[in-house]
């Protein structure tokens, strides 16, 4: 790497870090930077739409493409590698390899991982962040269906936040008629961020499906075949269950937990000034997931759609750091809610505007298609959707049920 360029590393392609890669190299100054993003795996994942290959609405390479494939036409450097450490003092990034890096600036995006739940039987849980976490999901579903018949399926989704309730309707959706799906939360509302309209349509969307849903209920234990749940702190009851999902908290990565001099929150969130900036290091920024501005007044949620802002935010204020000038404040406008409620069914809520049904998931596609990270990649989903669509007319292809699906393997 030429050291006469200023090095500018950013840690982790997801959300707030591809986005932030992508609007730097736009800039015309760019060609005189560095920009290396760092990231562990060798795809990006557009999370929100990965409910849609439970239901193979979408496949595994439009929703994750390579990072080698995003970046190729661009100036930014890949380095497909993992993080363990930063020092913050010298500015050098240390990667599982034993290889460092050295930084002018540093973006911290590295996001979150699942909190492991402190009960008996917390590894027997599935998760479904990742294209891991489906490819697993896609096997034991087909063993389970093998080994059920023809006694009903049994599945329990802990957590009733958009991951719980979105994974519920597709899984309904993807299912045999007759498996059983309940969703449980302590809390004592579903969705309880959302606006009661969001709540209303999930509401319609769950009771369609015939799922359950248990409220104020805490899971105490799980074993291979069963779930005990407590409801209202008194009444203990044991289910049998064939999967449990766990959809329930994140937490931060250990490494970033154990940085030293770095101000953190107790959820060991970054915490940053309103520029994004760490408290005590003006040259490195954290974004996304991993980060918390400092003192604000509003809590922002942990969403792409922050992350996104974010990355728009830091490129400028890198720019400007670069040209001597004053940084901006980040300013969130939340642009509205989106959450699957099935196949083809969706609820859009927007400012005071809220769609629902068939109508909402075309919509929703259509908005996270244009948030897809380049032109190419968003053109060739849109060209496959095309033909996808054009083949199902001229097949006449029943509607997809669990019978019908075959299993490609996510690579
Ligand atoms: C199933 C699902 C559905 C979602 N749906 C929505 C939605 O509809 N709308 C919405 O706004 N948000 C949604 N979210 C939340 C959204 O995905 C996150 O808020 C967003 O991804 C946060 O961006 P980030 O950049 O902070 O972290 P991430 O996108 O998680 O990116 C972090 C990156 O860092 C990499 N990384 C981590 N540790 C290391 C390391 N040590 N070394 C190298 N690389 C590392 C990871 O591999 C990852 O690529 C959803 C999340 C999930 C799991």
């Amino acid at each position: 790497m030429n050291r006469d360029k200023t090095q500018i590393c950013i840690l982790g392609g997801g959300f707030g870090g591809l986005y932030t890669a992508l609007y730097l190299s736009k800039f015309s100054w760019s060609h005189k930077c560095n920009i290396v993003l760092i990231e562990q795996k060798d795809r990006f994942l557009f999370t929100p739409l990965l409910y849609e290959l439970l239901t193979q609405e979408l496949k595994p390479q439009e929703i994750a493409p390579s990072y080698q494939k995003l970046l190729r036409h661009t100036k930014i450097q890949f380095c497909q590698n993992k993080i363990v450490k930063v020092d913050l003092k010298n500015q050098n990034i240390e990667l599982a390899t034993g290889d460092r890096l050295l930084y002018d600036y540093a973006i911290v995006a590295v996001g979150n991982k699942n909190r492991v739940p402190q009960i008996p039987g917390s590894d027997l849980v599935y998760n479904f962040r990742t294209l891991a976490d489906v490819e697993l999901i896609e096997a034991k579903i087909e063993l389970l269906l093998q080994s059920c018949q023809p006694r009903k399926l049994q599945i329990a989704i802990v957590g009733t936040g958009a991951n719980g309730i979105e994974l519920a309707c597709k899984l309904a959706d993807r299912l045999p008629k007759n498996a059983k799906i309940r969703a449980v939360d302590r809390s004592s509302a579903i969705l309880k961020d959302f606006s009661p309209q969001v709540r209303s349509a999930a509401d319609r969307a769950l009771k369609k499906r015939n799922i359950k849903v248990d409220l104020e209920t805490e899971v105490a234990k799980i074993t291979s075949q069963s779930i005990t749940l407590i409801y209202q702190s008194n009444q203990t009851v044991t289910l049998p269950v064939d999967l449990v999902f766990w959809t329930g908290g994140i937490e931060s990565h250990q490494w970033i937990a154990d940085l030293s001099h770095c101000k953190q929150n107790a959820t060991g969130k970054i915490l940053t000034l309103p520029t994004l900036q760490l408290i005590d290091y003006p040259e490195v920024f954290a974004i996304g997931d991993v980060a918390k501005i400092y003192n604000s007044e509003r809590s922002l949620p942990a969403t792409a759609q922050v992350a996104y802002q974010q990355a728009n935010l830091i490129a400028t204020n890198i720019q400007a750091s670069l040209k001597g000038k004053s940084l901006k404040s980040f300013q969130y406008l939340h642009l509205g809610d989106m959450l699957t409620l099935g196949n083809g069914a969706a609820v859009i809520s927007s400012f005071s505007f809220v769609l629902e049904g068939y109508l909402a998931a075309i919509v929703r596609q259509l908005v996270y298609i244009q948030r897809l990270p380049t032109n190419r990649h968003r053109f060739q989903v849109v060209k496959n959707i095309l033909i996808r669509g054009i083949k199902g007319i001229f097949n006449c292809k029943p509607k997809l049920k669990y019978s019908n699906i075959k299993h490609n393997k996510i690579k």
